[in-house]
């Protein structure tokens, strides 16, 4: 921070100041924020809001209360969502690593709310890792209708892939394509998009440093612009009467209401719209827009919704499933030996892989996917050995076999830290937390074989 600005903030704002922020950013927010300058300050002082967000697909509120070690307080951004405490270190539990929930800043969970997915639609989240935005629409979803889940980093791409296979999606494609070829060959195929975009992030401050140091006014533009070009992508991708939601993590007006101006000029088939929840505060420009301030309960967040009015007729060829064949039926077997319920949707095998896929796939050549459905199977040799995807995608009633244990069950720890255990049944078995399937193993001679997922493993 610079120097004459720091001590102007110090001499006006003693008790608040801590945080060494960047001059222009303060300048900009005291211009923004008027009289509440002050108490934006103050609130830097506070630790940052912490939550977790109920995942639905897996389980109640009432068995997340029961399996987490501290209490739950409502937040006003989704019902789903709820503030945890400040100290909460929650990687490690077992309710966890079970997906009964993600941990998410509350405020964060204000964009899905706005976009309002509902069951049997189809709907883009382009902009998609690490996945709280995109575990948030599956569970709405409530593994009906497809969620498309678009990431460009490769290795952003996997960390989603895996958070949703945690959680439990079963309807979902995960792909790593640009936005402009992914939107582009998928024009006017979804009821839904969001654009969570990459932004200069001035709503991490509180909790990330790095966004500090990587702040500058050139990057705040810089930002801006590519917000521009996604939104350009992301239009293309929204069906006539479609919904399409934009979001930052930010404060900044170039950002905020500046790419949402950029946008309307540029694309006259949009209509802003009100998004259908009174969280946080109206914008800066008078439109329907909302905020979100570290004063309105949450760490900073803009959510925008506009619908598409202008038509836009779909082009892309239905997914075309290839003839049933022996790799096909053996992985229809292997499903019917775990679970007592039948596969929804097609069985397809793709490299040694046999995949439970969505019902109402497009077709998906050259679009970068890495996942479509759940993984059922992997060929090892001759026989077909189950994945842990699929275990995670069921309730443990439908579950042949399964192991119960409370959360702080010691071998339900051991399981989880990859170690074998004590097995009364024969055969693969599903490993629960308070009824939530974390993981399977292979039972005999009343052992069960670990079979959790290396890098999933608790260590120590
Ligand atoms: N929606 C995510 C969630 O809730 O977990 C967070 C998304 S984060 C704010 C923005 C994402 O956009 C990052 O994962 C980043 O890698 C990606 N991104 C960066 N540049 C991009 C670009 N040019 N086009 C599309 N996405 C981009």
């Amino acid at each position: 921070m610079g120097c004459v600005l720091a001590f102007f903030v110090r001499a006006r704002y003693p008790v608040a100041f801590k945080m060494d922020l960047p001059q222009e950013f303060c300048k900009a927010m005291e211009e923004l924020l008027g009289r509440q300058w002050g108490d934006f300050l103050q609130g830097f002082q506070a630790p940052a809001f912490k939550g977790v967000r109920l995942n639905t697909l897996k389980c109640e509120e009432k068995t997340l209360r029961e399996s987490l070690p501290f209490p739950l307080a409502p937040s006003p951004f989704s019902p789903l969502s709820f503030y945890a405490g400040a100290d909460a270190k929650v990687g490690a539990l077992p309710a966890h690593h079970a997906g009964m929930f993600y941990s998410q800043e509350p405020s964060a969970s204000s964009a899905v709310t706005a976009l309002q997915p509902l069951p049997g639609e189809r709907v883009l989240d382009l902009c998609a890792a690490p996945g709280g935005k995109s575990t948030q629409i599956g569970a709405l979803l409530g593994g009906q209708g497809l969620l498309w889940s678009n990431e460009v980093v490769r290795g952003r791409a996997e960390a989603l892939l895996s958070n949703l296979e945690r959680m439990g999606v079963s309807n979902a494609v995960v792909s790593n394509c640009p936005p402009q070829q992914l939107c582009g060959a998928l024009a006017g195929w979804f009821d839904r998009v969001l654009v969570d975009a990459p932004c200069s992030g001035e709503g991490m401050f509180r909790r990330d440093p790095q966004a500090i140091a990587e702040w500058s006014p050139q990057h705040v533009q810089a930002c801006a612009q590519r917000q521009r070009l996604i939104l350009d992508s992301a239009a293309e991708a929204v069906k006539e009467g479609g919904v399409l939601v934009y979001s930052t993590c930010t404060f900044s007006l170039a950002e905020n209401e500046g790419t949402c101006a950029a946008f309307l000029e540029a694309h006259p088939e949009f209509v802003p719209e009100a998004i259908p929840a009174a969280f946080g505060r109206p914008a800066f420009d008078g439109g329907p827009a909302r905020r979100i301030f570290p004063m309105d309960g949450g760490e900073g967040h803009f959510v925008a919704r506009f619908r598409r009015v202008g038509a836009n007729p779909q082009k892309r060829a239905p997914f075309a499933p290839a003839a049933p064949d022996r790799q096909r039926q053996e992985a229809g077997a292997l499903y019917g030996e775990l679970f007592t319920d039948s596969p929804e949707g097609l069985i397809g095998v793709f490299g040694g892989k046999a995949l439970l896929l969505p019902t109402g796939l497009p077709d998906l050549s050259g679009l970068h996917v890495l996942r479509a459905g759940v993984e059922l199977a992997q060929a090892k040799g001759s026989r077909l050995e189950p994945a842990h995807g699929v275990f995670m995608s069921r309730p443990k009633g439908s579950c042949r076999r399964a192991l119960d244990f409370p959360s702080d069950s010691p071998q339900l720890l051991a399981f989880l830290r990859g170690e074998e255990i004590d097995c009364p049944e024969k055969g693969y078995t599903a490993v629960c937390v308070n009824g939530v399937v974390t993981g399977f193993g292979k039972a005999s001679g009343g052992r069960l074989k670990n079979r959790y997922p290396k890098g999933l493993r608790l260590r120590g």
